[in-house]
């Protein structure tokens, strides 16, 4: 059963100067248990559609213009700000990339996870300590340090005291925007295993926005590949990387170093992403192209399913048009 759905998504930011088109029409499903890795580079528009999902998307001057969230099968579009309220931290959390930013510097630790948990929870101050301190175990902190201070830990440390806040209330759905991304290499693949155990205890879906595609392949079930606030490329981790379809996901593979292939330059993506507040006609992605037609540049790909399940937004693709991107499994 589907948990979330984004149909048809269109985010917008107006000012008196210029429209930025920041998410345009995307398709997602995350079925409960499962995690989606939503790829793409900086600027694509992937932390506006997850801001959207929690109605944090700053207004003004940002609007979502069109398209459904359903979670659990409500619209959170048409949900009230006091239900909002509840469902933030409670049914959905979020993980935010700087744990710098995202902590308190004057409380406790402790202190930070309990207030959630007496947020969303009928339960005492002493009982929301109790279970504060159960949730630094479980992400392999003592529990003697609930009263230590965010300068008392390392960046890892501090990540993993984020991530128990998340948690705390047992989110059916946890959005993590570049969780790891200002960890050293070592330190996110602790992070990254620590997440993928709670969440095959807790069974929490997750929407993992990343850049990486190494952390897609160690913890997703899935992954949609965005750019220019489209999604360009989705299916599940055989299709996106071993029957890679579209340009620009083969573009992202290119520009890896690999261990095995001997080379004396890597082969980058050409030029930059778009400005979005002024998008290129036609398929957003042809001033990069190196497969760009004449058609490319006038008339914008239809999606089409190429296998079950994988969805490709690019001329050169036959299949079935239509389909809801990231429905797959
Ligand atoms: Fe490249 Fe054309 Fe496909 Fe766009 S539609 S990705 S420009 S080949």
């Amino acid at each position: 059963m589907n948990l979330l759905e984004m149909k048809d998504l269109t985010v917008q930011y107006e000012t008196d100067k210029e429209t930025v088109y920041a998410v345009n029409g995307i398709n997602l499903t995350i079925k409960e248990g499962e995690t989606l890795g939503l790829v793409g580079e900086t600027g694509a528009g992937k932390t506006t559609a997850a801001l959207a999902i929690l109605q944090l998307v700053p207004d003004p001057p940002g609007k979502i213009k069109g398209g459904e969230i359903l979670f659990d099968g409500a619209d959170l579009n048409r949900a009230s700000a006091k239900e909002m309220r509840k469902i933030r931290g409670g049914q959905i959390s979020m993980i935010f990339q700087d744990p710098m930013t995202a902590l308190n510097p004057i409380m406790p630790v402790g202190e930070q996870i309990a207030e959630v948990i007496e947020l969303h929870s009928e339960c005492s101050k002493a009982e929301a300590m109790t279970r504060a301190m159960r949730m630094l175990e479980k992400v392999g902190i003592q529990a003697e340090r609930a009263s230590e201070y965010p300068h008392q830990f390392s960046g890892g440390m501090k990540q993993r005291v984020v991530i128990a806040i998340a948690l705390a209330c047992n989110p059916r759905l946890l959005i993590a925007d570049e969780p790891t991304t200002a960890l050293d290499v070592s330190i996110q693949a602790q992070v990254l295993e620590m997440m993928g155990e709670i969440k095959q205890e807790l069974n929490t879906s997750v929407l993992l926005i990343t850049h990486d595609l190494g952390v897609v392949a160690e913890i997703c079930d899935k992954a949609a590949i965005m750019y220019a606030g489209e999604i360009v490329e989705a299916g599940n981790l055989e299709d996106i990387f071993d029957h890679t379809e579209h340009p620009y996901t083969q573009g992202l593979f290119d520009s890896i170093p690999k261990l095995d292939v001997k080379c004396d330059r890597l082969n980058p993506i050409r030029g930059l992403t778009p400005n979005p507040a002024q998008l290129p006609e036609g398929c957003k992605f042809h001033p990069r192209c190196p497969r760009c037609t004449e058609r490319c540049k006038i008339e914008e790909p239809k999606a089409v399913e190429v296998s079950p399940g994988h969805l490709v937004k690019c001329h050169l693709c036959g299949g079935q048009e239509g389909g809801s991107y990231g429905s797959v499994g």
